[in-house]
């Protein structure tokens, strides 16, 4: 057993994917410059947010909705360690074998274990965003043991040998004829007349997961939800490749992020219909499959669950930042933001992209290590507006602008700032200054180096002919 002094620790570093190879603005500038990918995203976002909205608006009690999520979220984090024991206490008395991991090393090492105990070699993986931001098909590669994903988009990502885009269509990068050529070079058995048409690509994938799903022993899940009360894991997805993950193998292995939980049963009654609605613009979601412990003689035999810390108790020491935890994966603030409509997921470095990724990673690895992120937003708001659990992302990631290392030019300027708005005279003596610069013709809207970097995206604002003192003086 390990006790913890001071501060709950963030994500560890060398394992995982929560940081990026470069800062976001240096990856963004070489996304920017692929007109298929601004393409791609164009379309997809702009057709999911049609479907969305039209489905919204179908709920005259959207907003009420979106309030008791919110609320229940806001709940579950005010009693996290409570609510967790007693999921912990339901599920074994159900059969399930629970496990604590405080990071992805320890994550990645049960899981593997666990794997090796069963002599499997192979592995069927429901999609899941937290094993993922654990690495954990690389750890179990390392082990020897084969991950397949079996959702179609995260079954291209991974015989591509790419990373995933989007959190919700992790190919959205990708066109069909970049499809069809990733399935000609990497897809056992593909036929090799096949198109680019959608029917006959997903009939190829449909083909090799059968023969996959049933000659394999083991999955690897995450979970939407867990439920404190009963000790139900619920997963929901559109393919019903998740059924066939959770419902086929002897053992199943579920890694679930510590923020998941939920107190009851009835709580689902709020998320299932915020979740579908705002990720992929359904009225209900498709393949909803839950499970509790073992039922002997039906489904998995052995059910072990993974409760994943990996920085989110450091997130939850944050008053501001915490919000970040009621995230329901929907990928809704995504489709609605324009910094990610142009640049993608894979300049955001981390599993998580767009608005949320932007103020999830930075907590999770502590913001010295995603420093750009927060930066990685025009504060428009629109990702608050299309939250279906009211995450304030703008607050926080201006409280995360605040954390964020400065170069020191800027330090110094803000420092000089403050010490003159803060002496009256002094101020006004500046104030007179600006003026006389803009008399004497200095009126560029660029400010030399160093800070010409602040001005080399924006205009300097004109210094006003008579500033509030003067006028206020004058009357
Ligand atoms: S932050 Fe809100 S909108 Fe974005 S993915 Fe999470 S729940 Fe969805």
């Amino acid at each position: 057993m390990t006790t913890f002094l001071g501060m709950p620790a963030t994500a560890p570093r060398g394992v995982g994917h929560l940081r990026g190879d470069e800062p976001f603005p240096r990856a963004a500038h070489t996304a920017l410059a692929d007109g298929q990918l601004r393409r791609n995203l164009r379309h997809a976002t702009t057709t999911i947010r049609a479907k969305s909205g039209r489905v919204i608006a179908e709920l005259p009690d959207w907003q009420e909705l979106r309030s008791a999520g919110s609320a229940i979220k806001a709940d579950v984090l005010s009693r996290l360690p409570e609510l967790l024991e007693r999921l912990e206490a339901r599920v074994t008395e159900r059969g399930g074998v629970v496990h604590w991991a405080a990071d992805a090393n320890e994550a990645n090492a049960i899981v593997t274990e666990l794997v090796r105990r069963t002599g499997a070699e192979r592995v069927i993986k429901v999609k899941s965003m937290a094993t993922q931001e654990i690495a954990l098909n690389e750890a179990l590669e390392a082990a020897g043991i084969q991950p397949v994903e079996t959702d179609l988009a995260e079954l291209i990502v991974q015989l591509g040998q790419d990373r995933p885009s989007h959190i919700l269509v992790p190919a959205i990068h990708r066109n069909r004829s970049e499809i069809r050529d990733i399935f000609l070079r990497a897809m056992p058995g593909v036929d090799p007349g096949l198109t680019d048409d959608p029917p006959a690509l997903a009939a190829a994938a449909r083909r090799y997961l059968r023969e996959t799903f049933l000659s394999t022993r083991v999955a690897i899940s995450g979970a939407n939800f867990g439920i404190a009360e009963t000790g139900t894991l619920a997963v929901v997805e559109s393919e019903g490749n998740g059924r066939m993950c959770l419902t086929l193998p002897e053992t199943l292995i579920t890694v679930m992020g510590i923020e998941k939980v939920v107190p009851a049963w009835t709580d689902l009654e709020v998320f299932l219909q915020l979740l579908p609605r705002a990720s992929t613009g359904e009225r209900m979601n498709p393949y909803t499959t839950m499970w509790t412990g073992v039922t002997p003689g039906d489904g998995p035999q052995n059910f072990h669950l993974v409760l994943l810390d990996n920085g989110r108790s450091a997130v939850l020491a944050d008053r501001v930042g915490r919000q970040a935890l009621h995230c329901i994966r929907c990928s809704a603030c995504l489709n609605v933001c324009p910094v990610y409509e142009r640049t993608g997921g894979h300049a955001y470095g981390s599993v998580y992209p767009g608005p949320i990724g932007a103020v999830l990673s930075p907590q999770l690895t502590g913001v010295e290590d995603n420093a750009s992120l927060p930066f990685a937003s025009s504060l428009c708001g629109a990702c608050f507006d299309a939250c279906p659990v009211k995450i304030d992302i703008p607050s926080i990631l201006v409280h995360l602008r605040n954390q964020a290392p400065h170069p020191p030019a800027e330090k110094a300027v803000m420092r000089a700032a403050a010490y003159a708005m803060s002496r009256p005279r002094l101020y006004a003596r500046a104030q007179r200054a600006a003026k006389l610069a803009r008399i004497a013709g200095r009126r560029g809207r660029a400010l030399p180096p160093p800070l010409s970097g602040w001005t080399a995206a924006r205009d300097l604002p004109e210094v006003p002919r008579q500033t509030f003192r003067d006028w206020w003086a004058a009357r």
